[in-house]
């Protein structure tokens, strides 16, 4: 009967068809039912790739242990380990070699791409266009299925409110609303229907991680619940929703509480409240963090105080591997507990369809055929265009003339390969991106003239190592005046090199890094007529260069295709779209800084005479640029604003419309924003929340009607009664280009 369960395609035919059409769960059963403590403790480990998988198997050390568990069935996933020929060979010992021969599922971090490379999430966030999105997911999906992968650690939905933290590149910014959007897009392009070319999603990181305190990584997370439930976890819910496959839980604490060993979230909530059918992998070694938290005394009780709070998989502590026997037989664990851990596990693995084939995955032809796809390319370009965003364009210096233009382009970046690619795209080899200057040539009719200027960083940064940033050598200063001397324009590429975001990248300053500040000054005394293109994975404080550049471009790190996206723009062939996905500061110590704060109980009153008011003495409280902030080459003049009804009721809705005038003479795409702010409430209540936006294209001369509904299910939020419900009272619609939209109307809710 080991064969009923379908294992190994050898035995396949063996299977009835009645049992092929099983429901999942009893096929789940069955197999649990021939399974040992052991081999169920076996789905529950994950292992790094450790050694040189088709060469011969490893004779001693830790790799022989790896292969000796592989080989005992005590391995139910492998990560970073890729490429059909790896994983097949893996998969091979898993079905050919294990007692039960039940298939090794496969992860890997596919952020925003394998090998042809996306945008970072954040930039990807900026197009607001969740089609896009979720075609840029089904890409990195269709290339990472066909090099034998089966699972990504993404979407990353953790909401960022502090851009000194590295990993805001990786998620969808400030905001939960966006953000769930996202979230659920995400994940419907990398599982689409689970077949060959999807993979499973992994929702991360169960909670908290992104308000890491001070935006350093690692840090302490210290958020009350209302925090929590209203601005953390709806992301979180919304891509459950949606079906992600799996969840992963996070380093940080949270209420003293690691989040590896926290009972509420990932039982009570996820499990229970949510009805979460998949599994909880942890963090890279987050089980056996718990001891550095000062909150298990061993690496054993940890895995205790994991295994009963509901954290499935083990990701490279070796806890459960090591103690859950133990605990079993020591009664600290039930058996129960690993039974339902066991059984999620192998519930995905039967979704995904790795039981009917456990080398579902591992085709080399379509690998062939797969990665790199001229289609692939222009999807990534497609959504490089789409996240840029324009953020000054004065005196219409863009878009760039097409012809008989001398122009300097300055900056280490301009030239880069490498950075574009941002950081997480660890499937992709360096220097594969097209650089802006690559894209630039592709225009002939201007002359280009190149100068360095300044480094971004120093050495030869790596995804593993430091990334030097205290630059100091102005040597090339003076070339670069030079060339900005003579020139019509100058286009300076500045910013951060793509390893100076993401994991373990956090900064305490937003300037650009080394020397660029003053390099973009010095060449400003000669030639003003600057367009600073901005590649860089965080809102960065700019303050300078928004009073001093006629023209700044945000481009993000745009992936692979990123040269020929920007030039696309510069040039006019793309007319811009983009909307800041987080608010950028003015100054580093406006951090924390997000449009949906509270109201203090000192706002702004007597206009700013009074000291006596919520504020710095040195700084506005305004961002420089709001969430929501984005302009065109195009402009758009909102009107007209008018609710189908000022009464809101328990089962009614009211449709919120709006007239868009695009009152240039460029066609072009407006993300339409509809806030919402709840006047009061059982507890305090942001100034506004986004609650509704649509992308829309609208011609030159046209104006467009855009609406919006809003039900009771818009406005419920987590109470004082620690549960989501709409409260009875006065609310304000906001509509408009950005989260300063200024024309507002009202309504009443009432049960
Ligand atoms: C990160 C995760 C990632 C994991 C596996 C950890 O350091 O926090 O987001 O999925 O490593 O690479």
């Amino acid at each position: 009967t080991l064969i009923a369960i379908g294992c190994g395609t050898a035995k396949q035919d063996m299977v009835s068809v009645k049992e092929k059409q099983l429901p999942i769960d009893r096929k789940v059963d069955s197999v649990l039912n021939l399974m040992t403590l052991e081999e169920k403790i076996g789905q529950m480990n994950q292992y790094n790739g450790f050694w040189n998988v088709t060469g011969p198997a490893p004779k001693d050390g830790d790799a022989a242990i790896k292969y000796e568990h592989i080989k005992k069935g005590w391995v139910g996933s492998m990560l970073n380990v890729r490429g059909v020929k790896d994983v097949r060979a893996l998969q091979k010992i898993a079905v050919e070699e294990t007692r039960l021969r039940i298939p090794v599922i496969f992860g890997y971090d596919v952020i925003h791409g394998y090998k042809t490379i996306s945008p970072i999430p954040l930039a990807e966030a900026a197009s607001w266009d969740m089609e896009a999105i979720e075609n840029s997911a089904a890409i990195a999906a269709a290339e990472a299925a066909a090099s034998g992968l089966n699972w990504t650690f993404a979407p990353m939905v953790d909401v960022t409110r502090d851009a000194r933290w590295g990993r805001v590149m990786e998620g969808s910014g400030e905001d939960t609303y966006l953000g769930s959007a996202i979230g659920v897009a995400r994940v419907k392009g990398f599982q689409g229907d689970l077949g060959e070319l999807n993979v499973a999603a992994c929702v991360k990181h169960f909670a908290g991680y992104g308000f890491a305190e001070s935006g350093r990584d690692y840090n302490t997370v210290d958020v009350n619940k209302n925090t929590l439930h209203n601005i953390i976890l709806p992301p979180f819910k919304a891509a459950a929703d949606a079906g992600a496959l799996t969840f992963m839980n996070s380093f940080n604490d949270l209420d003293g509480i690691p989040a590896t060993g926290n009972a509420y979230l990932q039982t009570e909530v996820l499990k229970k409240e949510w009805d979460f059918k998949g599994f909880v992998v942890s963090d890279w070694g987050s089980m056996g963090e718990m001891v550095n938290h000062g909150y298990a005394e061993n690496l054993k009780q940890a895995a205790q105080f994991a295994a009963n709070a509901g954290s499935d998989m083990d990701m490279e502590s070796h806890g459960y591997v090591e103690y859950l026997a133990q605990l079993v037989k020591e009664g600290k664990v039930s058996e129960e507990k690993i039974n339902d851990a066991a059984r999620r596990i192998l519930r995905v693995k039967f979704q995904l369809g790795l039981f009917d084939n456990p080398y579902k995955y591992c085709d080399e032809a379509r690998e062939k055929a797969t990665v790199g796809k001229k289609e692939f390319h222009d999807g990534v370009l497609d959504m490089a265009k789409k996240s840029i965003v324009l953020l000054k364009n004065e005196n219409n210096v863009l878009p760039l003339k097409k012809q008989g233009q001398k122009i300097a382009v300055i900056g280490a970046l301009a030239t880069d390969k490498t950075s574009p690619l941002g950081s997480w795209r660890i499937g992709a080899d360096d220097g594969t991106a097209v650089s802006v200057m690559e894209g630039l040539e592709q225009y002939k009719g201007n002359e280009l003239v190149y100068a360095k200027g300044a480094d971004v960083a120093l050495g030869t940064p790596a995804f593993t190592v430091e990334t030097k940033i205290n630059m100091t050598d102005k040597s090339e200063f003076e070339a670069a005046v030079n060339a900005a001397k003579n020139a019509d324009v100058v286009i300076m590429v500045l910013g951060e090199h793509g390893l100076q975001t993401g994991e373990g990248r956090s900064r305490t300053d937003l300037g650009l890094p080394g020397v660029q500040q003053e390099l973009l000054e010095t060449v400003h005394k000669t030639n003003p007529n600057i367009v600073l293109v901005l590649t860089n994975g965080r809102p960065l404080a700019i303050t300078w260069a928004d009073k001093n550049i006629p023209a700044i471009v945000e481009a993000w790190h745009l992936g692979t295709e990123s040269g020929n996206a920007i030039a696309q723009v510069l040039y006019g062939d793309y007319n811009p779209s983009g909307k800041l996905p987080m608010s950028f500061p003015r100054v580093v110590g406006q951090m924390p800084l997000y449009y949906n704060h509270k109201s203090t109980g000192r706002p702004n009153y007597n206009g700013g005479d009074s000291v006596f008011w919520s504020h710095y003495t040195d700084e506005s409280n305004d961002p420089l640029y709001p969430f929501g902030y984005g302009l065109s080459y195009t402009t758009f003049k909102y009107s007209n604003l008018r609710l189908s009804n000022k009464a809101l009721n328990a089962n009614g809705n009211i449709t919120v419309s709006i007239d868009v005038t695009n009152t240039g003479k460029t066609d072009g795409k407006e993300v339409v924003q509809m806030y919402l702010q709840d006047l009061f409430g059982s507890v305090t209540r942001p100034v506004r929340e986004l609650k509704g936006f649509e992308l829309t294209e609208i011609k030159a001369g046209e104006t467009k009607t855009v609406s919006f509904e809003i039900n009771k299910k818009t406005i419920e939020f987590y109470t004082a009664n620690n549960r989501w419900e709409a409260e009875p009272g006065d609310f304000k619609v906001y509509v408009g280009g950005d989260s300063k939209a200024s024309l507002e109307a009202g309504f009443t809710y009432s049960n």
